[in-house]
This record gives structure tokens, C-alpha cells and sequence, in this order.
């Protein structure tokens, strides 16, 4: 599975960097060096994007009819479900996402792909006929080269989600994986080449963020940017966008409230709420990361949830019992180490907070609950992107909504009550890009994504993908005797 060096991918071919330069890849259970990935910066960036620039301009790839290019597109799908099983054994070695979780990875890469070819068949542009004199269509015309740069969670399933439309737009496309889990990328040429997507195309550039991620993103000749990763990257890669005005896609961080009614069904908030912050590891951007529970209820459900994370299975990420694996990265892990130090001195924990029994080493938490949270507390404000939730109590709906808004993030936000008119009234005074009402975060392709505030900029999912990597033109034609007005004459 392990392959000695990770390369670029850049005109149809494997390469190394134009330095030599590496960087070491692990594993976070053991922590050790299994891989070197090539190291991308300016030069391998330029190589690439001229790769991707002829291709788009000179190869055969833009002008397929929206047909020939879904029926490649179904060819990746096909051929990503057929390496399901590597798929989910590298991205749970990589990442340390549980081997049952990394199985749904696949599948949900490979419908990205059947999904945004079933779009481009399906769609169809504007047509006015303005007053019987003017007749005005709509021309969509794929944007260029993309640069696709994606964060280290669920790293398979994000590149694929930015790939798909990008490809189906007919735009060429370079991505830049995160370098702390370039393994499963790996798999992304062979899969281009058997479906038959042309040489140039798709390509990829290994590295670090701020040398190759920060060279795409300067690079004249990608006027698209679509961005997943933290807010302060999104701030970063803006201002460097700004230089040349490249319109970009920005998914970014979240702290999303999971607000609970005392008139809720209980038992199923429950589910959803600890499902909602210690799967994928807590590494979650839509993660129910502060839960606020009206009063009457909140020490049950307080209780409740701490019995719960305690009975959530940590353990190596390739045993198919684990619920919660190892985090990504020991910098990381540290990271959340320290939110939990500034949790127990802001807050009561009643779960969690240390390592489980048994796995002395390798970047392991116990699912934490913290209670009694202040809305000012940093754990609650701050993203801590690991398997940590605050739990805050609350009297009144308003309240409810006022503490729900109270961080500079909007992403997703979970409303649970047996009110459904208060249910629909919460959804809509709750700053988030895509609330949950007596549901689980269940996704649908076509719906919006993104967050409001400091947790994205557009939005991604359905036609507005496709909209972002294509430019519309409008064409208007006379059809009857349109007379200029007549200056000077
Ligand atoms: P990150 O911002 O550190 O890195 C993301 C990517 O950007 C990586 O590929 C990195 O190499 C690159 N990068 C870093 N600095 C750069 C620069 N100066 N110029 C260009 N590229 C640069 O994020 P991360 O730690 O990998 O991912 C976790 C974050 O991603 C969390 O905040 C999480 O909420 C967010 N996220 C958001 C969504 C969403 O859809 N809203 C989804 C997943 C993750």
C-alpha cells in the first residue's frame, strides 16, 4: 500500500520536484516516517499550471459536448469504487480515521463524480426575448485553469468534492493536497488515466502550504481559487487573490451550535449530538461542537452525554470496533491537548480529558465534555477541531439563539424540539449556512453548501459549484428592426 516517494502529477506524468526537495509523511498511531513526499514550490506550481493552461486552451478536454465529458466523469466514479477498499485503508493509515468511517469515504468520492455528471447533462441555460426586439441567450463557458488547494480531514472525499465540478465545468485543474495527508491523492492519476481524462488536465503539486499552496494561489494564470481550511488561510489566500481579482470559493472553519428544546426527543438529540462531534474524530468542520440544552433538561442530558462519550470506542483506527481513532498530527494533537488544559480551568469537565487506557502512545483523546460553559470561555469561541464538546445551558428561545450566534463563525447549526414552528423559527435566526432541524447532519449533493461570517465565502454543492468554474456569457441579438439612437447624425 505504502509506495517510498509521493510525486507530483503534472502533464500526464509522475514527477519529482524541480529542487529534489522532500518532506517526510507518518502515520499518527506510531508517529513514524513511512513515506517522503515531493515537495512542491514556485517552479513545480508554474509547470503545472502551464500543464493545465495548454491543456485547457489547445486540448480536446473543453470541447466535449457536457455528454462525453459526464460519461468520463462515471469512468472516475467506477474506477475510485473499484480501489474502495486501498482507498479506505490509506486514508485511515494516513489519517487516523477509523477504518468503518474511511470505508464511507469511497463511496462518497466516487458520487461526487456521478453526481456533477448527472448536472452538466441536466443543464440548461437562459433564454429572453427582450420586448419581441432583442433576443438574449446565455453562453457557459468553462473559467480556465482552477487551483483546488483542500485541508487534511476526510482529504479524499474533499478533493474529489472540488474535482468533480471543476472537471465537469471543463475547467483543467491543479490541486494541492494537504501535506499532512498526501497518501490517498496518490491514487488520483492512475484513476484520471483509466477513465481517460487527457494528459494536462488534471494535475497535482505536493507541499507545503505556504510555499506551494501560497505559489497557486499567486499564480496569474488560475483565476479560479476554491479553498477548504482554516479561516485565517482563507484570510491569507484572499488578500493574495485580491492582487489579480480571481473570484474564489472559500469552505472554512466552524463552531456549530446543536441547540436542544427540553420538549425534544431526548434520546435521539442524544445520538445525533455526540455523533455529530466525535465522528471523523472530531475533525469536522460541520461538528455540533457547542451544545446548548434549555434548563429543565440540561442536567440529564449533561449526564447523558458525558455517560456516552465515556462509552465511545477509542482505539487504533484500523480496528473495525473504533469510533474515535488518533488524531492527524502530534502538533495537532498538542493543539487540543492545550484547549483542553483552558477547558478545565474555564469550565466543568465531566468526560474525557485524557488519553484512554492502554494506548499510552500514538495521538489519542477521550471523547471530553466539558459543562457550564460561558459563551465568552475560549472553548467555546475557538474551533478546537478535535473529539471536545462545550455544553452551555439556556431559559428562552432567545437566549438560545443569542448563544448560537455568539461566535464569529456560521457554518451548520442542529435544532432539536417537538415544535416545529419553533423549529423553523430557530433555523432561520441562527447565523449558518445550513441548519438541522430533529435531524442529523445528512448531506444531499444539491443543496448549498458553505457558512456565513468567518466560516466561508460563496457557496459550493449543486449548480453553484459548476456556476463557480464557469464564465456565463450573455449574447444578444437583434430579431426585429432595433434602431440605434442616432448621435451626430
Ligand atoms: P489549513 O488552512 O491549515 O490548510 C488547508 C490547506 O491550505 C492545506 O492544503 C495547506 O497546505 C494550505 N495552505 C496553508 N497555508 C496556505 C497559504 N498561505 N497559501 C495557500 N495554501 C495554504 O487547514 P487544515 O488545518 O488543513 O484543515 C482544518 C480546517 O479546515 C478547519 O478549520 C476546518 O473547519 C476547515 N474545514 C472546513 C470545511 C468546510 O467545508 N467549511 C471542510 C473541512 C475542513
Amino acid at each position: 500500500m505504502i509506495t517510498d516517494e509521493l510525486l507530483h502529477h503534472i502533464d500526464g506524468k509522475d514527477v519529482p520536484s524541480v529542487s529534489g526537495a522532500t518532506f517526510g509523511v507518518s502515520d499518527p498511531v506510531t508517529g513514524t516516517e513511512y513515506a517522503r513526499c515531493a515537495a512542491g514550490q514556485a517552479e513545480d506550481i508554474a509547470l503545472a499550471v502551464a500543464a493545465a493552461r495548454r491543456a485547457f486552451t489547445d486540448g480536446p478536454w473543453t470541447g466535449l459536448s457536457a455528454r462525453e465529458r459526464a460519461t468520463v466523469l462515471v469512468r472516475i466514479a467506477d474506477a475510485i469504487e473499484d480501489r474502495a477498499d486501498t482507498l479506505a485503508r490509506m486514508e485511515s493509515h494516513d489519517t487516523g480515521l477509523p477504518i468503518t468511517q474511511a470505508k464511507g469515504q469511497a463511496h462518497r468520492a466516487a458520487e461526487n463524480f456521478r453526481y456533477f455528471a448527472d448536472v452538466i447533462v441536466a443543464q440548461h441555460e437562459d433564454a429572453f426575448l427582450v420586448g419581441g426586439k432583442q433576443v438574449n441567450y446565455v453562453v457557459r463557458q468553462p473559467a480556465g485553469v482552477a487551483g483546488l488547494i483542500t485541508p487534511w480531514n476526510t482529504p479524499f472525499m474533499l478533493e474529489t468534492w472540488k474535482l468533480a465540478p471543476s472537471l465537469a465545468a471543463g475547467c483543467a485543474v491543479v490541486l494541492k493536497p494537504a501535506e499532512w495527508s498526501p497518501l490517498s491523492a496518490s491514487l488520483l492519476p492512475e484513476v484520471m488515466a483509466e477513465a481517460g481524462v487527457p494528459a494536462g488536465v488534471f494535475n497535482m503539486v505536493h507541499g507545503i502550504g505556504e510555499e506551494a499552496g501560497a505559489a497557486l494561489v499567486a499564480h496569474p494564470d488560475v483565476p479560479r481559487l476554491s479553498f477548504t481550511g482554516e479561516s485565517g488561510t482563507g484570510q491569507i489566500i484572499m488578500r493574495t487573490a485580491a492582487a489579480h481579482l480571481k473570484e474564489v470559493s472559500m469552505e472554512l472553519g466552524g463552531k456549530s451550535p446543536c441547540v436542544v428544546f427540553a420538549d425534544a426527543d431526548l434520546d435521539r438529540a442524544l445520538d445525533a449530538a455526540v455523533f455529530g462531534v466525535f465522528s471523523l474524530n472530531g475533525e469536522r468542520c460541520t461538528a455540533s461542537s457547542r451544545v446548548l440544552v434549555e434548563r429543565p433538561v440540561y442536567e440529564e442530558f449533561v449526564a447523558r452525554l458525558a455517560a456516552r462519550a465515556d462509552a465511545v470506542k477509542v482505539g487504533p483506527p484500523s480496528d473495525p470496533a473504533t469510533e474515535v481513532g488518533a488524531l492527524i498530527h502530534p502538533e495537532h494533537h498538542a493543539r487540543v491537548m492545550e484547549y483542553v488544559e483552558i477547558g478545565r480551568a474555564e469550565a466543568r469537565l465531566v468526560a474525557g480529558g485524557t488519553r484512554p487506557d492502554g494506548l499510552p502512545g500514538g495521538t489519542f483523546l477521550r471523547p471530553t465534555v466539558f459543562a457550564d460553559v460561558a459563551p465568552d470561555a475560549r472553548i467555546f469561541q475557538e474551533e478546537i477541531f478535535g473529539p471536545v464538546v462545550c455544553v452551555t445551558p439556556f431559559d428562552t428561545e432567545a437566549e438560545a439563539v443569542t448563544l448560537a450566534n455568539a461566535t464569529k463563525y456560521g457554518l451548520a447549526a442542529y435544532v432539536w424540539t417537538a415544535d416545529l414552528s419553533r423549529g423553523h423559527r430557530v433555523a432561520r435566526a441562527i447565523d449558518a449556512g445550513m441548519v438541522w432541524v430533529n435531524s442529523h447532519n445528512v448531506r444531499d449533493l444539491r443543496t448549498p453548501f458553505g457558512g456565513i461570517k468567518a466560516s466561508g465565502v460563496g457557496r459550493e454543492g449543486g449548480p453553484h459549484s459548476v456556476d463557480f468554474y464557469s464564465d456565463l456569457r450573455a449574447i444578444h441579438v437583434a430579431v426585429d428592426d432595433l434602431t440605434p439612437p442616432r448621435f451626430g447624425a
